[in-house]
């Protein structure tokens, strides 16, 4: 038997650890670097949100809440979903969790046997594959590709669907490619899923607020409502309220299941810090103003990007309608440069030689491509596209 059970054996270091690793000390050297490998908003919390956190010290949330969490904070859940979601659920269909990563964590390890089949679009978040493989399922990709929008397609889900599929896990707006499925789409792909009554489905809505699309947000469960059963919709206040560090994720479901994750989670975490809860039933609750007005940063952000790419034509490149990322297509950059192979080797080309730091898309199963955090200042934004443009342009 080897040292380290077989489940953590297998997880990869993750490259957006070792870019981010490598960003930050070359910066402690004293080097100007261009940080476009951010996973989290350059935003502080909103005011009025660390005010409840604080207040929430005084008032002695010091002591352990309800696995499921806070009342308060539930009841607040379940008015986000209503509100901005058009969906209801009952107090035992919700619960709240460290981070959305944790709802997602939960529903893997309740829903998934060994050898169960979990099926995720590509481009992905790299939790996806690395959460089903530490519960002994197989990732099963679904492929889709710049040209396509990065959306997957009805009939390439049709072929990747089988007796062993047990959870197809949707991500819109997506982190890497900033792209949002549209309600066709997803009529589509439900119109797919209803064929397969046994599979469970994962909607990681994590980006819902971070969009310029100018359309109304919809999930799976808004396009195809006889899916609400088997669908755990998945979402929290890191991204849209800039709360990353509070740890606080929540989710919607049936009951089964959310009972099942419940008692999984009773035995984990238990719960998200107490303080963490109160602060975002504020975040909830509050004036939304706030995130209207990070969007607003974001997107003129992505302006910037979208610009400075324009001026080199040997990226390809689908501008984004939400999140704070994009994925240009490096692969003929790639196959100019002397020393360097595949998009691992071109980051770190990149952060050596121009001091930029953007993470591999092979991370996110999309080899050949990088992932542009526009989560920094319009400055180094500009800054860092300005010498795009001089060493490719
Ligand atoms: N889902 C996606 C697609 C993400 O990109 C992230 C964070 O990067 C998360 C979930 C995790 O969010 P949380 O901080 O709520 O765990």
């Amino acid at each position: 038997a080897t040292k380290f059970a077989r489940r953590v054996g297998d997880l990869e270091a993750s490259s957006i650890f070792r870019i981010n690793a490598k960003a930050q000390a070359l910066k402690t050297e004293g080097r100007r670097i261009f940080r476009l490998d951010a996973g989290d908003p350059d935003f502080e919390t909103p005011g009025a949100v660390k005010a409840a956190g604080q207040r929430a010290i005084e008032q002695g949330y010091s002591h352990y809440t309800p696995i499921g969490g806070l009342p308060e904070l539930k009841d607040a859940v379940i008015g986000k979903f209503e509100r901005d979601n058009g969906l209801r659920y009952r107090e035992d269909e919700v619960m709240v969790t460290c981070g959305a990563k944790q709802a997602l964590f939960n529903l893997c390890m309740s829903v998934l046997h060994p050898g169960d089949e979990v099926v995720i679009p590509q481009p992905y978040w790299g939790s996806y594959p690395a959460i089903a493989k530490i519960c002994w399922a197989t990732p099963v990709y679904l492929e889709t590709s710049i040209e396509q929008g990065f959306m997957p397609s009805p009939e390439a889900l049709a072929e990747v669907m089988s007796e062993r599929t047990r959870l197809v896990i949707l991500n819109s707006p997506s982190n890497p490619s900033g792209q949002v499925i549209s309600k066709q789409a997803l009529e589509a792909l439900g119109k797919v899923l209803e064929r397969y009554p046994d599979v469970f489905i994962a909607t990681d809505d994590i980006y819902e607020h971070l969009r310029w699309d100018g359309n109304q947000y919809y999930n799976i469960v808004n396009a195809c409502p006889a899916l609400r059963d088997r669908t755990v919709v998945i979402n929290g206040v890191s991204k849209a309220y800039a709360m990353t560090g509070w740890r606080v994720g929540f989710c919607g479901g049936a009951a089964d299941v959310v009972y099942q994750m419940n008692k999984l989670q009773g035995q984990s975490t238990a719960h998200t810090a107490a303080v963490s809860q109160v602060a975002a039933a504020a975040a909830l609750n509050g004036d939304q103003q706030c995130v209207r007005d990070m969007v607003n940063a974001y997107q003129r952000r992505h302006q910037l990007v979208q610009t400075g790419l324009a001026t080199i034509d040997a990226i390809d490149y689908l501008p984004a309608q939400g999140t704070f990322y994009c994925l240009p297509d490096f692969s003929r950059i790639i196959d100019r440069l002397e020393g360097v192979d595949d998009d691992q080797q071109l980051a770190d080309w990149l952060l050596d030689h121009l001091g930029i730091a953007m993470i591999p898309g092979s991370a996110f199963g999309a080899p050949g491509h990088l992932r542009l955090s526009y989560a920094t200042s319009d400055e180094d934004i500009e800054e860092a596209l300005e010498r795009l443009n001089r060493a490719f342009g």
